[in-house]
C-alpha cells in the first residue's frame, strides 16, 4: 500500500455482508449465491451481496402488500413526514454517503457528493405530493346537477430495478414519490454496487415508516425475475442496458404491470462553427469524460460541423490530455476508473474495434497507470478522429471515457446522424444562433436536449425521457409523469338527486 493510499480518508475497510430490508427489519436472507463487492480503484472486495431468491421477494411483497391498506388511507401530508426526515438525515450523511459511493463504483468524490445532492433534489419533490397528486372537480360538468370529478388513488405495491452508474440516487427517482403517492415498494439495488443503499436504509429505519411501506431486496436476475411474475406487483420502474429494459418491458407488461423502462444511450453533441469554444469545450470534456464515461447522458460522439473543426479537435485533445486519473477520494484526481472488470473489458474491446475500424486514434488510454493502485481499472481519456458513421464506435453504446469524432458539412447532416441512431436519450448542440439551436431542439429525436450543455440532467420535477431504443413504456420517470404512473386516474360523474 503507497503512503499516499494511506494519507486517504477511508470510511472501512470492509462492510460485511450487506442485508435485505423487509417488513421494517433488516433481515439476512438464506441464500446459496452471493457475490463480492470489489472496490475498482484498489482491486479490493469492501463488501458481500446475497443474491435474493424467489422466496425472499415473496416475503417482501407479502409485507408490502400488507402494509398497502392502512398506508393509502394515511393522508398525503402524514406520509411525507418520513421523508422530511430522511431527506434531514441524508444531508447529515452527505459526505459519509459520497465517500462509500466512491469506494464502491469509483467515481470521483464530487461526482459523488452531486449525485447525493440529486438524491434529495427526489426527496424534497416528493415532499410536494399532496398538493401534486390533487385531483379536480367540475361542477354541472356533465349536465345541470350533475358534476364531475377527476381523482388519482394509489395502486398498490411497486418496485424498482436500478443500474451500477448511479448508485445512491436512481432509486430515488421513483419510491419517494410511488410511496408519497400511497404505494408500498420493493427497490432491487445493481448487485455491483449496494452498500450506498445499504447505509441509506439505515436512515430509512430510523425515520418510522410503518413495516412494509419501503423494502429492499439484494440480488441479481432470479430476484428481478420474481418481481416481474409475482401478480400483486403493480408495477416496475426500470434503469439499465437497453437489452434489459427491452427483457424487463416485455415481462412486465406479459404479466399485466406498469412498466416503464429506462434503457441504453449513444448520445451526440452537436459543435457548430459559430460555438463559444473557450466557453464550451470545458463543458464537451465533463460531458464526455465525467463520471469516466458512465453517464446515460454523456456525450459519446463529438460532430463538428463544418470549418474550423481543427481547432476543435486540438483543444479536445489538449484539454484531455489534462485529465488527472486516479483514486476518486483523493480530491485533485478528475477521473476515476472504471466501474468493474467487466465493463472494463468491454471498454478495451470498444478500443481496439475503434483501431481496426480505422478510427484515427489521438489519444489512446489503454495502458493508464495510477501509481499505488496497481488493481485498478484505470483507462485514460480516449479520442478518436475521422470517424464514420458506420463504425461500432459511433453506433454503440460504450459507457467509458471514448469520444470518437465525425466531421459533417453541415447542420443537416449533423441531425441526420443523430436521429439514424438506435438509442435517443440525450443530444445537445453548441452554438451562438439562435436559429441553430431552434433547428436543433424541433428536430433532434431525442429525450433530453442541450444547448450550450453536455449533460442535459432534468430535474427532479421534469420528466426523465427518452426515445427509441433508450425508453420502453409510455409514462417517464420523475416528475408529473412518475404521479401518473404511480396512481390510477379516475372519474367520479354525480348526480345530485
Ligand atoms: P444492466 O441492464 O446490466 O442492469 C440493470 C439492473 O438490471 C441491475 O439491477 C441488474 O441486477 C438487473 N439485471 C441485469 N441483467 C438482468 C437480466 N437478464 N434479467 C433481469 N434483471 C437483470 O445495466 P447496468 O450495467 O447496471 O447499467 C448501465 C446501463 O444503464 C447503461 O446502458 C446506461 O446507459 C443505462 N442507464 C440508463 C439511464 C437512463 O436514464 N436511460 C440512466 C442510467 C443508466
Amino acid at each position: 500500500m503507497s503512503d499516499h493510499r494511506n494519507m486517504l480518508p477511508e470510511v472501512k475497510e470492509h462492510f460485511g455482508r450487506v442485508r435485505n430490508y423487509v417488513d421494517g427489519e433488516f433481515v439476512d436472507p438464506e441464500v446459496e449465491r452471493t457475490q463480492a463487492v470489489i472496490n475498482p480503484a484498489t482491486g479490493k472486495a469492501i463488501a458481500e451481496v446475497p443474491m435474493s431468491t424467489k422466496a425472499d421477494v415473496t416475503a417482501a411483497v407479502d409485507a408490502a402488500q400488507e402494509a398497502f391498506e392502512e398506508w393509502r388511507e394515511t393522508p398525503p401530508n402524514i406520509r411525507v413526514q418520513p421523508l422530511y426526515r430522511l431527506k434531514t438525515l441524508v444531508e447529515e450523511n452527505y459526505e459519509r454517503l459520497a465517500r462509500i459511493i466512491v469506494q464502491e463504483h469509483g467515481k470521483i468524490i464530487d461526482e459523488a457528493r452531486g449525485s447525493v445532492r440529486r438524491l434529495v433534489d427526489n426527496l424534497e419533490f416528493a415532499c410536494g405530493i399532496p398538493s401534486l397528486m390533487m385531483g379536480d372537480t367540475l361542477e354541472d360538468g356533465a349536465a345541470p346537477g350533475i358534476d364531475e370529478e377527476f381523482i388519482r388513488q394509489p395502486l398498490g405495491v411497486f418496485a424498482a430495478v436500478v443500474p451500477f452508474n448511479f448508485p445512491a440516487m436512481v432509486p430515488f427517482w421513483f419510491w419517494p414519490s410511488a410511496v408519497a403517492c400511497g404505494n408500498t415498494f420493493i427497490v432491487k439495488p445493481s448487485e455491483q454496487v449496494p452498500i450506498c443503499q445499504d447505509q441509506i436504509w439505515e436512515l430509512i429505519d430510523e425515520v418510522d415508516f410503518p413495516p412494509g411501506v419501503i423494502n429492499m431486496i439484494h440480488g441479481d436476475k432470479e430476484a428481478v425475475d420474481a418481481l416481474l411474475t409475482e401478480p400483486r406487483v403493480q408495477g416496475i420502474s426500470f434503469v439499465g442496458s437497453t437489452a434489459v429494459a427491452q427483457y424487463i418491458y416485455e415481462t412486465g407488461t406479459k404479466h399485466g404491470k406498469r412498466v416503464q423502462c429506462q434503457g441504453g444511450a449513444k448520445n451526440y453533441l452537436t459543435v457548430m462553427p459559430d460555438a463559444n469554444l473557450s466557453g464550451c469545450v470545458p463543458n464537451m470534456i465533463s460531458s464526455c469524460l465525467g463520471n469516466t464515461g458512465q453517464r446515460c447522458l454523456a456525450g459519446a460522439v463529438l460532430v463538428l460541423v463544418g470549418d474550423g473543426a481543427d481547432a476543435v479537435v486540438e483543444q479536445i485533445v489538449s484539454s484531455a490530455k489534462e485529465i488527472k486519473v486516479g483514486y476518486g477520494l483523493d480530491e485533485t484526481v478528475s477521473m476515476g476508473p472504471i466501474a468493474a472488470k467487466r465493463h472494463y473489458e468491454r471498454v478495451m474491446g470498444f478500443i481496439d474495434k475503434g483501431v481496426q475500424e480505422g478510427g484515427k486514434l489521438l489519444l489512446d488510454g489503454r495502458g493508464c497507470k495510477v501509481e499505488g493502485y496497481p488493481e485498478g481499472l484505470f483507462i485514460g481519456p480516449t479520442v478518436f478522429d475521422h470517424c464514420t458513421p458506420d463504425m461500432t464506435i459511433v453506433r454503440e453504446e460504450i459507457f467509458g471515457p471514448v469520444i470518437s469524432i465525425v466531421r459533417v458539412p453541415d447542420l443537416d447532416a449533423a441531425i441526420e446522424l443523430a436521429n439514424g441512431s438506435r438509442y435517443g436519450n440525450a443530444s445537445s448542440i453548441y452554438t451562438t444562433s439562435g436559429k441553430a439551436a431552434r433547428e436543433y431542439k424541433y428536430r433532434v429525436r431525442g429525450g433530453n436536449i442541450g444547448i450550450n450543455i453536455g449533460v442535459p440532467a432534468p430535474m427532479a420535477y421534469f420528466p426523465f425521457g427518452g426515445f427509441n431504443d433508450s425508453f420502453f413504456g409510455d409514462l417517464h420517470g420523475q416528475g408529473k409523469d412518475s404521479i401518473n404512473f404511480f396512481t390510477e386516474r379516475k372519474v367520479v360523474i354525480t348526480r345530485w338527486v
